[in-house]
């Protein structure tokens, strides 16, 4: 299993637009921090937990060039504002397999409605097949994955365990 951490800033990313912050004007690579997300490629899958604003940037700084599935923690626009961006990935594979809690869901479908439109679909528009997450472990192509719960101050948020690795954000 190799895990790549694409981003590990906060929620407007560091630096920090307009900002004088020394961290921000730091010309230390360390202070350039892009949104959160992680990639795990395990077993020839590649895995990504969260699609952030950095997303594509991402994708392109790591040359990935297939995309298995998206594991979401939650609905907070730093960790799904890149959606869109899945679009090179589902021209050449097809619907992206999506797996969130169904609150988070529901969220996606109000901000890419036309995502998730049956009829009348936009030609561009990006295809996902959703499958919702609970407290109960699940598979991803013979991979096993455990979804652990907890409280982001007052929202529920999935972490993710695969095999020996484990990953909680915003906690
Ligand atoms: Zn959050
Ligand atoms: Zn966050």
């Amino acid at each position: 299993m190799k895990v790549t951490f694409l981003g590990t800033g906060t929620s407007q990313g560091i630096p920090i637009i307009g900002s004088t912050h020394p961290v921000c004007l730091s010309k230390n690579p360390k202070d350039k921090r892009l949104r959160v997300s992680v990639m795990v490629e395990w077993e020839g899958l590649n895995i990504l937990i969260d699609c952030g604003p950095d997303f594509r940037m991402q994708m392109l700084a790591n040359n990935f060039a297939r995309l298995d599935a998206i594991l979401f923690t939650h609905e907070h626009n730093d960790h799904v504002a890149g959606l869109d961006d899945i679009r090179p990935f589902f021209f050449r594979q097809g619907n992206i397999p999506i797996y969130a809690h169904e609150r988070v869901l529901n969220a996606l479908k109000k901000r890419f409605d036309y995502i998730f439109v049956t009829e009348n679909k936009y030609p561009g528009a990006p295809g996902v097949n959703e499958h919702i997450v609970t407290d109960n472990d699940f598979e991803i192509e013979g991979k096993h994955i455990t979804p652990v719960s907890y409280l982001h101050n007052q929202l529920q948020v999935y972490g993710y365990r695969m095999g020996g690795f484990a990953y909680l954000t915003d906690i």
